[in-house]
């Protein structure tokens, strides 16, 4: 599964929304980032979220806070976001540094403005089976998956980790379109055996190539959010490092029917899904404001 080619066909997509919205409301829709810190790899996902929302015409803004900010000075710039009329979408980066809290900081997003859908209400929206902000790594998943065409009706679907920003959403998403769902983490007994029953295995670990070829049930959907930076053995000049994902990709791409590789699967697909989460939202709030 093409995630790069995918995540292009997205991005059009938003592209045309954002110019509908702009024809409706005068105004395009806004997407504020906020960053505490200089962690290296935390600032390109930022600025490759700020080109990627600038290209398909949305105003993006990135808010760089050193990293010596304090919680509650966090807390009023969020606040002074929340109540900004053009601003539809609020992300703060994370990791944020040791001394800020992550849950008051999430908690203080308007639920309406929280693009990422990490706030506890989008949650519980998403628990519920009711339509709010879903998670965009989430999100990303389930479109891989349905360009593939089949119904996930009746699948054994196994998600391999429960983490709050992908495994538990993606196992309600997969929840609601009918699957069959098991969640797997790391108590799992016997994994390779959880695993030799999906029909879809996603993994969401953090392991690089932790799940092998003979823990795949021939013809399964395999789909990697594993992002990992391992050295490459032997290299010259020595020290040079390559991503790989959660999963073997040349021993599971032998009885997958479909996998999506790393890099280019579901990474492309979670800044798209972030454009997509930001129309929602803005057209969600001119649609509320004019009610
Ligand atoms: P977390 O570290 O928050 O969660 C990892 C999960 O994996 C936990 O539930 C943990 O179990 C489980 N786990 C750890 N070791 C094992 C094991 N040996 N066997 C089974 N389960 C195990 O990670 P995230 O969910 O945030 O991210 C997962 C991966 O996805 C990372 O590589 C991350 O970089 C990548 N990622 C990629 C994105 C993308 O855009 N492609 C976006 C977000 C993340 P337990 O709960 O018991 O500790």
């Amino acid at each position: 599964m093409d995630g790069k080619k995918l995540a292009e066909v997205v991005r059009g997509e938003v592209a045309l929304r954002v110019k509908a919205f702009e024809q409706s409301y005068g105004r395009v829709p806004g997407l504020d980032v906020v960053i505490v810190g200089e962690d290296p790899a935390s600032q390109v996902y930022v600025r490759s979220k700020e080109k990627a929302a600038l290209e398909v015409g949305i105003r993006g803004r990135v808010h760089a806070l050193p990293a010596a900010t304090t919680e509650s000075e966090l807390l009023v710039l969020l606040a002074s976001l929340n109540a900004d009329p053009v601003i539809d979408g609020i992300l703060v980066q994370l990791p944020l540094p040791g001394h800020i809290r992550e849950i008051p900081v999430l908690d203080a997003l308007l639920p309406e403005k929280d693009v990422d859908g990490f706030h506890p209400a989008n949650a519980g929206l998403l628990a519920t089976a009711r339509p709010g902000l879903v998670p965009c790594t989430p999100r990303g998943c389930m479109r891989l998956l349905a360009s593939l065409g089949v119904s996930l009706s009746g699948m054994r679907a196994v998600v391999v980790g429960r983490s709050n920003i992908v495994g538990k959403p993606l196992a309600g998403l997969l929840l609601a379109q009918n699957a069959t769902v098991t969640v797997a983490h790391s108590r799992t007994r016997d994994l390779p055996s959880v695993c030799r029953e999906a029909d879809v295995l996603v993994a969401a670990v953090g392991k690089p190539e932790l799940i092998r070829g003979d823990w795949i049930k021939e013809g399964a959907i395999v789909i990697d959010v594993g992002i990992n930076r391992v050295a490459v053995p032997g290299s010259d000049p020595p020290g040079r490092t390559r991503l790989v994902g959660d999963v073997c990709f040349a021993e599971v791409r032998e009885r997958a029917s479909a996998i999506t590789p790393v890099p280019g699967g579901v990474g492309p697909m979670t800044i798209a899904c972030l454009l997509e989460n930001t129309c929602i939202a803005a057209e969600a709030r001119e649609a509320r404001r004019r009610r």
